[in-house]
């Protein structure tokens, strides 16, 4: 999508601390860290939230999910602990309508959720 800042990044077009890329999703650090370790894991192709999640996208969506502990383990924070968070829609508190995973640590949660 051309005005979609999180498919500019996959792009190339507009700069980002990328972690990781490939042919499925690319990961990079988060501009506004709430924590040490806070980094996004999106789906390369443009999908506005996990409502548009189809089954041709469980490749996607299954490296979306089995990156974050090899991401973890690279912040060295896999034994510590890490939240991953995947906020959908306006009561999820979803900003960028671009498919995006949090992954979280380097610092104790708050509890509960919400
Ligand atoms: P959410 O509230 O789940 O939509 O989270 C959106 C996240 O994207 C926030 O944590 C922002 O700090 C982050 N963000 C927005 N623009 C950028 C950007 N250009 N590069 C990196 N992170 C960004």
């Amino acid at each position: 999508m051309t005005d979609c800042i999180f498919c500019k990044i996959v792009a190339g077009d507009v700069p980002a601390t990328k972690l990781y890329q490939d042919e499925l999703v690319t990961a990079f650090r988060d501009i506004n860290p709430l924590a040490p370790t806070h980094i996004l894991i999106i789906p390369n192709v443009h999908l506005a939230s996990a409502n548009d999640l189809a089954p041709e996208h469980a490749a996607a969506a299954g490296r979306m999910l089995t990156l974050a502990p090899e991401l973890a383990r690279q912040e060295h924070i896999a034994e510590s602990g890490y939240r991953l968070i995947l906020n959908t829609g306006a009561d999820g508190r979803q900003e960028v309508p671009h498919m995006h995973l949090h992954l979280l640590g380097g610092r104790r949660m708050q509890h509960p959720l919400g």
